[in-house]
């Protein structure tokens, strides 16, 4: 048994060291991936569920890295999250994207999405001259603000509430729309809702899987829905694979759905494609 403990113990020792090494390799790469043009932005729709038309896009972040390959953003952005790295990066996203929408907008007209969706950190939420860089990237681009939305999540603002409430106010002031992310994930509880300067209520995936085999879940979801209207939020919900969810979520009166069933997220030109075969319908 004491043998066994100690092989097991050795192979732990080995992947943490591995995790460590491969974690120091990618953060010294990480600094050099804006410059080297390796970061790219997939992008994934956003539907309307009664209408069937595409109206957004979310902006996800991958990192085509010379040696690993395609890397995912849950395996690099908590690293950039932990130096002043990841600020740099957002700025980079939030220019890209904009300037995306804008040109799909210029070049596809009316099929074009008509929002675009951003992603950001808690470093970011609490920066005090956030909202002043938003306006000047959304004046260089010539977009209007309501055609951006920044997606941030309950943790994020639950961890330095007061100032996370007053950059999201200054923010919703200029007239961009604010996402909650992932929402049923964190921790705050319903009756907080209100007092989040908020305009839209993304519902997190797990409540989208679930609801069809746990009637929990089910119940959940439809008070949510039912909240979320009481409050004139807009939801989208996340992560919607099947039909059958689908269908559930219209018997529901979900406004807007993002998933696999729809598209997974997909590089501009593959994007462009899709819209194109959206605008057929
Ligand atoms: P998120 O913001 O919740 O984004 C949705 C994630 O769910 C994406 O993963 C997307 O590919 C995935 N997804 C979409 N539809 C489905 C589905 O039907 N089924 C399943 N199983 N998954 C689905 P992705 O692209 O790997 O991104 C992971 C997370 O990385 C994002 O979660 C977001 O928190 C973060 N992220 C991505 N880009 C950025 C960025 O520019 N800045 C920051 N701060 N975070 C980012
Ligand atoms: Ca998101
Ligand atoms: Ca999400
Ligand atoms: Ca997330």
């Amino acid at each position: 048994a004491k043998s066994a403990g100690k092989a097991c113990y050795r192979v732990f020792d080995h992947t943490m060291r591995e995790r460590a090494e491969l974690r120091m390799k990618l953060e010294e790469h990480l600094h050099r991936a804006i410059d080297n043009n390796e970061l790219r932005i997939a992008y994934q729709p956003i539907v309307c569920l009664s209408t069937g038309e595409l109206t957004g896009a979310e902006a996800l972040l991958r990192w085509q890295h010379p040696e690993y390959g395609l890397i995912a953003p849950d395996k690099f952005i908590p690293i950039a999250e932990e130096s002043d790295l990841i600020i740099q990066i957002e700025s980079w996203v939030l220019d890209h994207a904009c300037q995306q929408l804008m040109s799909w907008q210029k070049h596809l007209g009316e099929a074009a999405p008509r929002c675009i969706h951003v992603n950001l950190s808690r470093k970011q939420l609490i920066l005090p001259e956030l909202p002043e860089r938003v306006s000047r990237t959304l004046q260089k681009h010539q977009m209007a603000p309501e055609s951006l939305h920044l997606e941030v999540t309950e943790s994020m603002i639950m961890e330095d509430i007061e100032v996370g409430i007053t950059s999201l106010k200054a923010l919703r002031k200029s007239g961009v729309q604010i996402d909650m992310d992932d929402f049923g994930t964190g921790h705050s509880s319903l009756s907080c809702l209100h007092e989040f300067p908020i305009d839209v209520l993304k519902v997190d995936r797990a409540f989208v899987a679930n609801a069809r085999h746990v009637q929990d879940y089910a119940a959940l979801l439809e008070a949510v829905l039912v909240l979320a209207d009481n409050l004139g939020l807009n939801v989208v919900a996340e992560g919607i694979e099947t039909k059958e969810q689908l269908a559930l979520l219209q018997g529901l009166d979900c406004g807007y759905g993002q998933g696999y069933l729809f598209a997974k997220p997909l590089f501009p030109e593959q994007f462009e494609e899709l819209i194109r075969t959206y605008s057929q319908h």
